[in-house]
C-alpha cells in the first residue's frame, strides 16, 4: 500500500480538493501519513496566486526531495496548469497533473500514469465512488470544521488574479450533491464552511438557475443541527435576502462574512478592474452591519497596487478606519506572469507596499482588540478546535476554552465570553 504525505499551499478551494484527493487515493488503498512518518509518495497541491507562491512550491519540492530522496513526487494544483512544462522539467518530479483531478492524482500515486496531461482541467474522470456518488467528500482530515466546495472558477476579470486563468470559467455543483455532502460531512464536523472561487455567483450556471440564498434555504433545512459558515463572498453580492436568512436562521448560518476589498480608492479598483466602486462597497458594508446585531467582518486588502499614490492609500485607511472590520488579510503587491496587472506601470516600492501594509495591520489589530473586548460577557456558541483547547465563535473569534475538560469535538456548544482583547475566553454551559 503506497503511503502519501500531502502538501497544500493556497486558499480553502485549494485545501478542499486536496481533501478529494487524499479520499480517492485511500479508496484505492492508499494510506495517508504526516511528514514525520515515512512515505513513499508526496502530492505538493500548488497554488499561482503569485509567482512567490510558485516559487515556495518548487522550493518545497527540492527540499522534500533532498531529505526524502527515496520518495515519487506528484504536483498538482493551479500552478501546475499554468506552468506545468517547468514542473515536467524539474528532476524531482515524476508526475505532473495540470488541475485538481483526484482520479489522475490517484493514479499517479498507483504509479498507473507517468505524467499526465489534462486538456479540459475543470472536467473530473470519475471517480472510483464513496457511497452511491463518488464526487462527495466524506470528511475533512484532522479538522472540526469542514469545508464543502459549492463551485469552482470566476466568471470575473480582477487584472491582478491569476485564479480564474487557473480555474475557469464559474461551475457550480447541484443542489443535490451539495445536500449529500453537507449531510455526510454533518456527521462528522458540527460546522460546514461553504467555499469556493466566487461563492456569490453560485447557481447562476446551473441548468435551473439558483442564488446562495436560495442553496441556503435549502441546506438550513435539509441539514438541520449544523451550523453553516460563508466563505470569502463580494460585499456586492450580499443581498437583502441573504441578511434576511442569516438574521431568521437562529444561529445556523454564522453571522461572518470575509468581503474583499482590495483597495479603498476608486482609481486603483478601476486599474484592478474590479466592477464596484469604493461607495458601493462602503454604503453595502454599512448596510449589512446594520442588519445584523453583531457581526464578524474581515477583508482582503493589496497594498501598493501599481499606481497607488498616497493619496490613494488614504483613502484606503479612511475607508477601514470607518467600518466595522473584525479583522483584515493585508498582503502587498505581488506579481503574476500573464496577468493584466503585470504590465500596468507606476511600480511602488516593496518598501513601500510594506509600510502601507504594516499600518492597516496596525488599525486592524486595534480594531480586532476593539471588537474582542466589546463581547466580553456576552453569549456565544462555539466550534470547538485543537483537542478543546480552543474554540470558534459563530463571529469569527479564536477563543481559549476556559476548562480542560475533554468534550465531544462534533456538536456546537454554547458558552459566556470573559476576559479582554487577545485573552478573550469562554466558559461553557454544558
Ligand atoms: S473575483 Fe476577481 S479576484 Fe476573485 S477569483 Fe474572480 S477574478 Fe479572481
Amino acid at each position: 500500500m503506497t503511503r502519501v504525505f500531502y502538501k497544500t499551499f493556497g486558499c480553502k478551494a485549494n485545501q478542499y480538493d486536496t481533501e478529494r484527493m487524499r479520499q480517492e487515493v485511500e479508496v484505492r488503498g492508499g494510506i495517508t501519513v504526516d511528514q514525520s512518518e515515512e512515505f513513499e509518495v508526496c502530492l505538493v497541491n500548488t497554488c499561482t496566486v503569485t509567482n512567490a507562491a510558485d516559487k515556495e512550491a518548487r522550493k518545497f519540492i527540492r527540499k522534500i526531495k533532498r531529505d526524502n530522496p527515496g520518495i515519487r513526487i506528484i504536483v498538482a494544483g493551479c500552478s501546475a496548469v499554468l506552468r506545468g512544462s517547468e514542473y515536467k522539467e524539474m528532476s524531482e518530479v515524476e508526475t505532473v497533473v495540470a488541475g485538481h483531478d483526484p482520479v489522475q492524482v490517484s493514479l499517479a500515486a498507483e504509479r498507473k500514469s507517468e505524467l499526465v496531461q489534462i486538456r479540459g482541467f475543470h472536467e473530473e474522470s470519475k471517480s472510483s465512488g464513496i457511497g452511491d456518488n463518488p464526487s462527495i467528500l466524506s470528511y475533512r482530515r484532522s479538522a472540526t470544521r469542514g469545508w464543502l466546495k459549492i463551485q469552482d472558477g470566476c466568471d470575473r476579470k480582477c487584472s491582478f488574479c491569476a485564479t480564474r486563468l487557473a480555474r475557469g470559467a464559474s461551475r457550480s455543483r447541484s443542489l443535490e450533491e451539495i445536500i449529500n455532502e453537507a449531510l455526510i460531512l454533518s456527521q462528522r464536523h458540527p460546522e460546514i464552511v461553504l467555499t469556493g472561487i466566487h461563492i456569490g455567483h453560485y447557481g447562476r450556471d446551473l441548468e435551473c438557475p439558483m442564488t446562495l440564498s436560495q442553496l441556503l434555504h435549502h441546506l438550513l433545512e435539509m441539514v438541520p443541527g449544523t451550523r453553516f459558515r460563508l466563505g470569502s463572498i463580494e460585499a456586492t453580492e450580499i443581498d437583502d435576502s441573504l441578511l434576511d436568512l442569516v438574521n431568521s436562521s437562529g444561529g445556523q448560518i454564522a453571522p461572518h462574512f470575509h468581503m474583499p476589498l482590495q483597495s479603498g480608492s476608486d482609481p486603483v479598483l478601476r486599474r484592478m478592474r474590479r466592477w464596484h466602486s469604493r461607495e458601493e462597497y462602503r454604503t453595502r458594508a454599512l448596510k449589512i452591519a446594520e442588519k445584523l446585531p453583531y457581526l464578524g467582518l474581515g477583508a482582503d486588502i493589496i497594498t501598493g497596487f501599481p499606481g497607488e499614490q498616497e493619496k490613494d492609500h488614504e483613502e484606503t485607511v479612511r475607508l477601514v478606519e470607518e467600518l466595522p472590520y473584525t479583522y483584515l488579510h493585508v498582503f502587498p503587491f505581488s506579481e503574476k506572469d500573464n496577468t493584466a496587472a503585470a504590465q500596468l506601470s507606476g511600480r511602488v516600492s516593496r518598501k513601500v507596499s510594506r509600510e502601507r501594509g504594516m499600518q492597516l495591520r496596525k488599525i486592524a489589530e486595534d480594531k480586532n482588540m476593539k471588537y474582542r473586548s466589546s463581547r466580553s460577557g456576552g453569549l456565544s456558541f462555539v466550534a470547538l478546535e485543537q483537542q478543546g483547547r480552543n474554540a470558534i465563535t459563530e463571529d469569527y473569534l479564536k477563543v481559549q476554552v476556559n476548562d480542560s475538560e475533554l468534550r465531544d469535538p462534533e456538536r456546537i456548544y454554547k458558552g459566556t465570553l470573559g476576559g479582554s482583547g487577545r485573552d478573550l475566553y469562554i466558559d461553557l454551559h454544558s
